[in-house]
């Protein structure tokens, strides 16, 4: 029968990919992927060779249609991105979202994810976490985004590009002073390193050695504390419902 399969791929070492996840990708008529180019080098290390269709943020309206009658019809899909598992701030959501409202089969494969990944070794808090996915690319709007995340007790975590990692760093030192943030770069790649500190500290390791900002980052920052809002101002929402509440 028809079913689409959610396939983790890889986000640095190759030999991450699991071994059910190679067989799938052996058996399926189709494989839907975000960047075919890039997704046929790695096919072709598997020894993959079913044919490749692009899935990517531009086309996944209209080729979510397409692909769901695919599936509808009897054919095995699956779909990958170009690292780690796809609908994590990846395409696929749409096409998933299709068929699960039509009743049909999709599979997850799990695997690699770098955000999974980054906490599993950070060292911060991971009984609760609140993953923001990328934070917004203009200054204010992120700006405004770290703002509405500094009561939260959760540990946060982001994806960054190196393009932005300073600037980004700038805005934590701003939004959350001294707490801890820990950077986790180039997962699982010959170049793998954690930075622990505050913002500011992390910012002058980086400026000391450029190398630092190179590659792919997940941020992640320590939750507010439990007591007091940042800086032990008082926390006038929570003090004014619990008035509300006592009274
Ligand atoms: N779907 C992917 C996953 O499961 O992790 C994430 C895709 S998202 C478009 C790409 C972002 O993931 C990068 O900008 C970076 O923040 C993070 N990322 C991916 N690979 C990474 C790695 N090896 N080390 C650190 N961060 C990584």
């Amino acid at each position: 029968a028809g079913a689409l399969y959610v396939v983790a791929t890889p986000i640095g070492n190759l030999d991450d990919i699991s071994a059910r996840a190679v067989a799938t990708l052996k058996m399926v008529d189709l494989i839907a992927a975000e960047d075919t180019r890039h997704s046929a080098r790695l096919l072709a290390h598997l020894g993959v060779r079913a044919p490749l269709l692009s899935l990517h943020d531009h086309n996944e309206r209209a080729r979510a249609e397409q692909l769901g009658e695919r599936i509808a019809r009897g054919e095995r899909v699956a779909l990958i991105s170009d690292a780690g598992t796809p609908l994590i701030s990846d395409p696929g959501y749409r096409l998933v979202n299709w068929l699960r409202e039509r009743g049909l089969a999709v599979i997850p494969l799990p695997g690699a994810c770098a955000l999974i990944t980054a906490l599993s070794a950070a060292g911060l808090p991971t009984d609760r976490f609140r993953f923001e996915g990328f934070l917004p690319a203009k200054r204010g709007a992120r700006r405004a985004a770290l703002e509405a995340l500094r009561r939260e007790r959760a540990t946060l975590a982001f994806y960054e590009s190196p393009h932005r990692i300073e600037e980004t760093l700038e805005d934590l030192a701003e939004a959350f002073g001294e707490r801890r943030v820990v950077l986790a770069r180039e997962l699982t790649k010959r170049f793998e390193t954690f930075l622990d500190g505050d913002a500011l500290g992390l910012l002058a390791r980086m400026r000391e050695d450029p190398d630092q900002a190179r590659g792919e980052f997940v941020v992640m920052v320590e939750g507010a504390a439990e007591q007091t809002g940042e800086s032990g101002e008082v926390d006038g929402e929570a003090l004014l419902a619990a008035l509300a509440e006592s009274g």
